[in-house]
C-alpha cells in the first residue's frame, strides 16, 4: 500500500459520514449540526427554496438552546426577535417611568399604564416567536405548538397595538374608545380561535395566514378613518400619528408580502440560506414597524397633554 493511499484512506475516515442510534450523524468525530433539506423529516420540509444550514429535529429542549450557541439558518429569524424583545422588556421594567416617557402636570397613572401595555405586547410578541424558531426543531408535535404561540404572539402586538393608540387619540372621546376597543377585543377573540385550528399551520396556507394577519391589522385602519372624519386630517394626524402609523403599515405589508411570495429565495434557490431570506427580512419589517407605533403612541401621548406635535420625542430618521 503505498502512501498516498493511506493517506487517502485516513481522509475519507475522518470526513465520511456515520448514523449513530440517537438519530444524529457525525463527520469523522465531530457531530454533525447543520443539515441539507434533502435530510430532513418530512414535517420539517417547508421551504425547499432554502436548501443548507437547517437544526435537523433534535427530541430535545437542551439541543434546542444549544443551537443558539452556533450559526444555522433560523440565527437571524431568533436573534432579530429575541434581541428587540429583550430591549423591549428594558425599556419596559426601568425606562419608561424615567427617561422614555415625559411628565406633564396632567399624566395620570393610566397614561403611564398604556405605553407599558404596548411595550408588553411587543416583547411577548418577539418572545413567542424566538421560542418558536428556537424550539420548533425539537419535534412535529413542539413545532405545531409553537407556532401556535407565535400565532397568538402576533394577535397579542396587534391588540396591544391598536387598544394603546385608542386611548391616546380618543382620550376626551370615551365612547369611541370603549366601542373600536371591544371591536379589536371580539376580533382579537376570533382570530384566536382561527389560528388555534390546526388546519391553519397547513403549509400550503402560507398565503392565507399572511393575508390573515394583514386583514386584522389593517381593522386598526377603521378608528383612524373615523378620527379623520370627526376630527379632521390636521388634527387625526397628530391625535393619532397619522404619519408614523402609515409607516408602520408600509411596514408590515411589505413584510407580509415577502414572507406570503418568498422573496427572494424564490428567485435563487440555496442563495439566502443563512442570511437574507424572507422570514429574515419580515422579521426586521416586523421590528420597523414596532418602533413605528411605539413612536406614533408617544406622539399621541405628549398631543394629548400639551396640544402639540412632540417633535423632540424620540425621531426615527
Ligand atoms: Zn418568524
Amino acid at each position: 500500500m503505498s502512501a498516498t493511499t493511506t493517506l487517502r484512506q485516513r481522509k475519507d475516515a475522518n470526513t465520511s459520514e456515520t448514523a449513530t442510534r440517537d438519530g444524529e450523524t457525525t463527520v469523522g468525530k465531530v457531530k454533525k449540526l447543520i443539515y441539507h433539506y434533502s435530510e430532513l423529516p418530512e414535517w420539517q420540509k417547508d421551504n425547499d427554496k432554502i436548501l443548507n444550514g437547517y437544526v435537523r429535529e433534535t427530541q430535545s429542549m437542551v439541543k434546542c438552546l444549544k443551537s443558539l450557541t452556533y450559526f444555522h439558518n433560523e440565527s437571524v429569524n431568533i436573534y432579530t426577535h429575541l434581541i428587540p424583545s429583550a430591549t423591549y422588556l428594558v425599556l419596559l421594567m426601568f425606562f419608561t417611568d424615567v427617561i422614555l416617557i415625559p411628565h406633564f402636570p396632567t399624566t395620570t397613572m393610566s397614561d403611564y399604564i398604556m405605553i407599558n401595555f404596548y411595550l408588553l405586547g411587543a416583547f411577548v410578541c418577539l418572545m413567542c416567536s424566538t421560542c418558536f424558531h428556537c424550539l420548533k426543531q425539537h419535534s412535529e408535535a413542539h413545532s405545531n405548538i409553537w407556532s401556535k404561540v407565535d400565532y397568538m404572539g402576533i394577535i397579542v402586538q396587534i391588540s396591544c397595538s391598536t387598544v394603546s393608540l385608542l386611548y391616546y387619540g380618543y382620550h376626551d372621546h370615551l365612547f369611541y374608545f370603549k366601542v373600536f376597543t371591544i371591536i379589536t377585543v371580539v376580533l382579537g377573540s376570533c382570530c384566536s380561535a382561527f389560528v388555534l385550528n390546526d388546519r391553519f399551520n397547513a403549509k400550503n396556507w402560507r398565503i392565507c395566514r399572511a393575508a390573515f394577519f394583514v386583514c386584522f391589522a389593517f381593522s386598526g385602519i377603521v378608528p383612524v378613518l373615523a378620527g379623520i372624519a370627526k376630527f379632521g386630517l390636521a388634527e387625526s394626524l397628530q391625535r393619532v400619528q397619522v404619519k408614523y402609523v402609515t409607516l408602520e403599515a408600509l411596514f408590515y405589508l411589505s413584510g407580509a408580502l415577502v414572507y406570503g411570495f418568498r422573496i427572494p429565495e424564490t428567485f435563487a434557490p440555496g442563495k439566502f440560506d443563512f442570511v437574507g431570506h424572507s422570514h429574515q427580512i419580515f422579521h426586521v419589517l416586523v421590528v420597523a414597524g414596532s418602533i413605528c407605533h411605539f413612536r406614533a403612541v408617544m406622539g399621541s401621548y405628549f398631543f394629548m397633554h400639551t396640544g402639540k406635535l412632540g417633535s423632540h420625542l424620540l425621531t426615527l430618521g
